[in-house]
């Protein structure tokens, strides 16, 4: 089982972009150690996010309101 196979058991109609992006975007992969269930899980938080037209941070994962791209947290920090 591939991390695609794993990405399309949650997000079925993910392409290889989508699946890739999940990878490298929406887990701590390559740095960090992630497992089919994190794996899973990412994939099921950014396609019900995706289904909402919910936007969610690009550096923590917490919704990021006002069709920005960093949540209000992350967007504090990178400007104080
Ligand atoms: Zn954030």
């Amino acid at each position: 089982m591939t991390t695609h196979d794993i990405i399309k058991a949650a997000f079925p109609n993910a392409n290889d972009e989508i699946c890739s992006f999940i990878l490298w975007a929406r887990t701590p992969y390559p740095f960090g150690v992630i497992t089919a269930k994190s794996l899973f899980s990412a994939a099921r938080r950014f396609k019900r996010a995706s289904d909402n037209n919910i936007q969610l941070c690009d550096l923590c994962d917490r919704i990021a309101e006002n069709n920005k791209t960093v949540c209000a947290k992350c967007h504090k920090a990178l400007t104080t």
